[in-house]
C-alpha cells in the first residue's frame, strides 16, 4: 500500500491560500512538508495496482511512483482499476486523466456512477471504445473482490461502509432525489489474502461504537485528519462552515474518541492546509505524535 497524496482538497499549499501554513511553505520557513491531494494505491502483487479514488494530482503522483509506471509495450499500465468512495471532485477528477483509451476497471456505487456518467458528459471520454473503462456497481455495505483487468481475482477484498448521506453540492436536487442516501460517502476496510486489514476513512462525520469495533480489527488505519478543530476554517477565513458541518470529525475529538484503539497503526491523512498539526514545530503535532498517531506524508509505503 502506498500513500501517493495526503492533503485534503486544494492540497498544501493551496493556490489561493495565504494562511500561516501555506505562507510559511512558500517562504521556505515551514517545519514540515508540502503535500498533494489524498490518493492511496494498493496492490497484492507488485504488478497489479488499484487506486482508492482518483485525485486531481494523479498524473504527477503516478510519475512520482515507479511502481505505477508502464512496463511492457508502448501503451500499458500496472493500474488495474479504481475504487470510488464518493463523487467529490477531489476524489474523482483524476479519472479524467486516465483516459488515452487505456483499459480500466472502476468500482463505484450505482449512485456515484450515475452522477459521474449520466450527468457529466466529460466522463464519456472514458467510454469511447468498448474495452476501455468497465464500471462495476457495488452496494454500500457490500464486500467486493477487486478484479484485475483480465477479470481474475486480485485477492484483495474491499468491504464498504456507509459514512455519510451527503452528496457533493454540484449534484442537482432532481438527481439527488433519485439516489440512495447510504451510497453518498463510504469508508473501506480492505483485506489482503494474508488476512491483514487496512481501513481507509478520509471523511468521517461521526464516530460510533460500531465504527470503533471495525477499526480495532484493522492493522493500519488511514483516518480523517482534515481539520484540527471544529471552527478552524471560520477562524482562518473569518466565515464559513464548521468541520462537523463539512462532514469531518476534528482531530482533537478523534484523539479522544479513538484513544482506546490498541491494534492498528494510526495515521491521519486528508489533511487540510490550515491544520496546525502539519507544522512539526507546533504543540498540535507533538500532541498527535505523543498520542501514538502519525501524520501521513506523500510517498509513504506499508506492507499489508
Ligand atoms: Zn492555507
Amino acid at each position: 500500500m502506498k500513500i501517493l497524496g495526503s492533503a485534503a482538497g486544494g492540497a498544501f499549499p493551496q493556490w489561493n491560500c495565504a494562511c500561516t501554513n501555506c505562507s510559511a511553505v512558500r517562504a521556505g520557513t515551514f517545519r514540515g512538508k508540502p503535500r498533494t491531494q489524498t490518493q492511496v494505491a494498493i496492490a497484492e502483487d507488485e504488478r497489479s495496482w488499484f487506486l482508492l479514488g482518483a485525485s486531481p494530482d494523479l498524473r504527477a503522483q503516478i510519475e512520482a511512483t515507479p511502481e505505477l509506471h508502464p512496463r511492457e509495450g508502448v501503451r500499458q499500465s500496472p493500474i488495474q482499476g479504481a475504487v470510488l468512495a464518493n463523487a467529490d471532485l477531489d476524489h474523482v477528477l483524476g479519472l479524467l486523466l486516465l483516459r488515452e483509451l487505456q483499459p480500466l476497471h472502476v468500482h463505484a456505487t450505482a449512485s456515484v456512477r450515475r452522477i459521474l456518467r449520466d450527468d457529466n458528459s466529460m466522463f464519456g471520454m472514458l467510454q469511447r471504445i468498448s474495452n476501455q473503462v468497465v464500471w462495476t456497481d457495488f452496494g454500500s455495505e457490500e464486500e467486493l473482490s477487486l478484479l484485475n483487468l483480465q477479470g481474475t481475482d486480485s485477492g484483495l477484498r474491499c468491504q464498504a461502509r456507509s459514512l455519510s448521506e451527503h452528496y457533493p453540492t454540484y449534484v442537482s436536487a432532481d438527481r439527488r432525489a433519485q439516489l440512495t442516501p447510504g451510497e453518498a460517502s463510504l469508508g473501506f476496510l480492505i483485506q489482503s489474502p494474508s488476512g491483514s486489514r487496512l481501513a481507509y476513512m478520509p471523511a468521517v462525520p461521526h464516530i460510533d461504537d460500531a465504527l470503533l469495533q471495525q477499526l480495532d480489527s484493522c492493522d493500519v488505519l488511514l483516518f480523517d485528519g482534515t481539520f484540527w478543530s471544529d471552527d478552524e476554517l471560520i477562524r482562518v477565513q473569518g466565515s464559513g462552515q464548521t468541520a462537523l458541518q463539512m462532514g469531518h470529525v476534528p482531530v482533537e475529538s478523534t484523539l479522544i474518541k479513538l484513544a482506546g484503539l490498541r491494534r492498528p497503526r494510526k495515521i491521519f491523512l486528508h489533511i487540510n492546509n490550515t491544520n496546525p498539526m502539519l507544522d512539526e514545530a507546533s504543540p498540535q503535532y507533538r500532541q498527535v505524535r505523543s498520542a501514538g498517531w502519525q501524520v501521513a506524508e506523500d510517498g509513504w509505503q506499508f506492507d499489508l
